[in-house]
């Protein structure tokens, strides 16, 4: 496919901020964008040429969307692969509905990533009281147990350390008996994440890898480079690749990673558009995250994603983003905010990167 002329029209399921990074850097490219989400007057939507609201699995909205644009695309992994596959049935969208598929159910992405070779955690279905018990013995009385579906930022989860069947009492439902997964606890040195980029004929790039620091499992802060072995950064970033040819993928990717002590590294989780825990590119890089997801998917040659600086991206969470006035005295500090107006808790407020130089 020849690339999408400037003055095109990409169609961004999914208002929030991710929507909106994407938004402006298809903007600086030329491009159109209308945002389809319930919530009027939403993050991404502020800066958009237009909005569609309605749900993400509205077929009429869903329908719009694929007529008006040129090509659409999404800012969540929650996007209903159902709506998304009769939406790719009739128009381009990328990445490709099947690498949905993967990342909304622990199971099938942790079965996708063993049968790409690529070692994750030890895992066990578990879908009642009983089988939360039994999977919790194999595990040695320690792991940590998931909703397969919809859990971020660490919700929809419980730890267990050296825990007997008594402590798996009343769990299962009290997770509201959805179907789970129990993994095995692992022990990791440190996290880090790759975010790269795959075109539509084959051709990958990958940032730096990302490391990454959670509270509350909420990812607070991502520092580049990662203080990792030069191994460990080769064994992130092949894997990386080798998962974005499993799914014939076209767009941004992120993939977070444990970093156990000898160096090895063990996948945790597959987002399949740009991540929090590349924010770090629109500061760091000549090509952000974002516009290297434009390029991807409108056809356009990858950008160069070395970086020109060392840098830590932070997270401003719920009444953090107070510190702007200060953070705004600092030289070197790039800030962004999402144009949310009301600081809740646990609420993504906005970022920014702190740039040391180099050289
Ligand atoms: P997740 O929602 O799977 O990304 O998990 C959120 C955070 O919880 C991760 O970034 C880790 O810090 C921690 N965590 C998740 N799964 C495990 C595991 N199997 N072993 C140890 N820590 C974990």
């Amino acid at each position: 496919m020849s690339a999408l002329a400037p003055g095109s029209t990409i169609g961004i399921i999914g208002g929030g901020q991710l929507g909106r990074m994407l938004a402006m850097a298809a903007a600086r490219l030329g491009y159109r964008t209308i945002v389809l989400d319930p919530e009027g007057d939403c993050p991404a939507a502020q800066v958009a040429n237009e909005q569609i609201v309605a749900a993400y699995d509205d077929a009429h909205g869903l329908a719009r969307l694929g007529t008006a644009c040129d090509v659409v695309t999404y800012e969540f992994e929650n996007v209903p692969v159902n709506a998304a596959r009769s939406l790719a049935a009739s128009h381009a969208v990328y990445p490709p509905p099947r690498a949905l598929e993967v990342a909304q159910d622990r199971l099938t992405e942790k079965e996708f990533l063993n049968k790409a070779g690529i070692p994750t955690a030890p895992f066990r279905a578990v879908d009642s009281g009983a089988e939360l018990t039994e999977a919790l013995d194999i595990m040695g009385g320690s792991g940590v147990l998931k909703t397969r579906r919809l859990g971020y930022d660490g919700k929809g989860q419980k730890i267990f350390r050296d825990a007997g069947g008594d402590q798996t009492h009343g769990v299962y439902e009290g997770m509201g008996g959805v179907p789970l997964i129990l993994e095995g606890f692992v022990p990791f040195a440190t996290e880090i994440s790759v975010v790269a980029a795959r075109c539509q004929d084959g051709t990958s790039r990958a940032f730096d890898p990302a490391e990454n620091l959670h509270r509350g499992g909420i990812l607070k802060s991502s520092t580049v480079p990662a203080k990792v072995a030069p191994q460990t950064i080769e064994a992130a970033r092949a894997a990386t690749l080798r998962i974005l040819d499993a799914l014939d993928y076209v767009g941004v990717i992120g993939v977070e990673f444990f970093v156990l002590g000898d160096g090895s590294v063990i996948a945790n989780e597959i987002a399949p558009r740009v991540h929090n825990s590349g924010h770090w590119t629109e500061a760091a890089c000549a090509v952000s995250q974002f516009e290297q997801h434009i390029r991807a998917i409108t056809g356009l040659p990858l950008g160069d994603p070395k970086r020109h600086s060392d840098c830590v991206m932070e997270n401003l969470i719920g009444d953090e983003v107070g510190m702007v006035g200060e953070l705004l005295a600092e030289p070197d500090l790039v800030l962004h905010l999402y144009g949310k107006s009301e600081a809740r808790p646990g609420r993504k407020m906005g970022h920014f990167t702190r740039l040391m130089r180099r050289g």
